[in-house]
């Protein structure tokens, strides 16, 4: 049996793709990425970003209107085999995580307001593999249902998450806004056909609008995060 080598959209619905950061300089944000978290480059041929096991993160430059933290998208979870080495990195930038508890998950508010969520997993086998797409807002306990009916998402590791290609969490939180425009945009979505895609979204009541790129879509969900969808090649 051969496998593909990137998850596919699958039961007519929708596969993460990437995760997409307004940034004032992406250059210096690239640049910390892959020097303290220790990713790789990556780039579109149009678009620059970073890349790691599981997940690509693309830069926009566009001064955000905010951090992430207090928009939908609270940040964006990755996980390492060992701390000591990247907080050695760390310390060398003008970038400060902090940890809760000693060995908890470490929080570093990155460039642009990116906050980062680094959990430590001894079990790997990588230098560093993304994680998980943090989405709060008061609809959480809905969301993976919601994730579920309208963009075919699988169940995650809890009746808190699911997985879309990649995995998204949700948490309660009280007042957030909209992820347009704050420092973590939006997320980017693949499906087989976007004209079926489109019209199934508008039969629920999900409106698609057009983007200023063609052939992408873009829907809001109801915490507020930006879903960005275009048609799989
Ligand atoms: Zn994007
Ligand atoms: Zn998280």
């Amino acid at each position: 049996m051969v496998l593909p080598l990137l998850a596919q959209p699958g039961r007519g619905g929708a596969t993460m793709t990437h995760v997409h950061v307004n940034s004032a300089d992406p250059e210096a944000a690239i640049a910390f990425w892959t020097g303290a978290l220790a990713v790789s480059g990556y780039s579109t041929g149009t678009m620059s970003g970073i890349t790691m096991q599981g997940g690509v993160v693309l830069f926009s430059k566009a001064a955000p209107t905010g951090p992430s933290v207090g928009s939908a998208i609270e940040h964006i979870g990755i996980r390492v085999p060992d701390f000591a080495p990247l907080m050695a990195r760390l310390a060398k930038t003008s970038y400060k995580g902090s940890q809760a508890t000693p060995g908890g998950p470490l929080l570093i508010e990155g460039p642009d307001g990116v906050r980062i969520e680094v959990v430590e997993d001894s079990d790997m086998y990588t230098v560093v593999e993304f994680g998980h797409v943090h989405v709060v807002g008061p609809k959480a306990v809905e969301m993976p249902a919601w994730y579920t009916a309208n963009l075919g998402a699988r169940p995650g590791a809890d009746d808190t998450s699911v997985r879309i290609g990649g995995a998204l969490w949700f948490s309660k939180a009280d007042a957030v806004v909209p992820t347009k425009g704050r420092a973590i945009d939006h997320i980017s979505v693949e499906t087989r056909d976007l004209a079926a895609f489109t019209k199934k979204m508008g039969e629920v009541g999900i409106k698609l609008e057009a983007t200023d790129k063609p052939k992408v879509m873009a829907m809001t969900d109801p915490s507020g995060m930006l879903i960005e969808v275009s048609e799989a090649q």
